[in-house]
């Protein structure tokens, strides 16, 4: 264990400390975190957001980027179409869906979710909990269809 001092704020961390305990920088040991992943956004823009942006990785702070457009791709995306590892968005896919419609693995849906565990006004999924549901195990008011009875 070697003790250096934080990049950002100096005070001892260990060499290779993932998080300094006085300012939170990421990697405090290290003088600079080198960007990472890939970043694309289109030109066109409407209501300040780019049409299409796609962000993998993590920028020069070490923080991980997060996809914010129109469209939005990324393993953080957030947008009208949101694609991503967490996505949130108007039509979120992820494998942690958040959106009115919602499709993922764990999916929440305001009005629309599909997936494995699904929370939704109408929601379908292996585990399914909403107002109408459809699934393997279903908990919901109106059942549409159910593997259990
Ligand atoms: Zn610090």
């Amino acid at each position: 264990m070697q003790i250096v001092s934080c990049r950002e704020c100096g005070a001892p961390v260990n060499a290779d400390a993932a998080t300094c305990a006085e300012c939170g920088a990421l990697q405090p040991g290290r003088a600079a975190i080198e960007a990472a992943g890939y970043v694309w956004e289109s030109r066109g823009r409407w209501m300040g957001l780019p049409l299409v942006h796609v962000a993998f990785g993590h920028d020069e702070t070490g923080r991980a980027r997060t996809a914010c457009g129109i469209i939005a791709i990324g393993q953080r995306a957030v947008g009208g179409v949101a694609i991503g590892i967490l996505a949130g968005g108007f039509v979120s896919l992820g494998v942690v869906s958040m959106g009115v419609f919602s499709l993922g693995v764990v999916s929440l849906g305001a009005l629309v979710a599909l997936g494995v565990n699904t929370i939704g006004a109408v929601s379908i999924g292996v585990v399914a909990v909403g107002y109408k549901v459809g699934g393997v195990a279903t908990f919901g008011w109106k059942v549409l269809f159910s593997a259990m009875k």
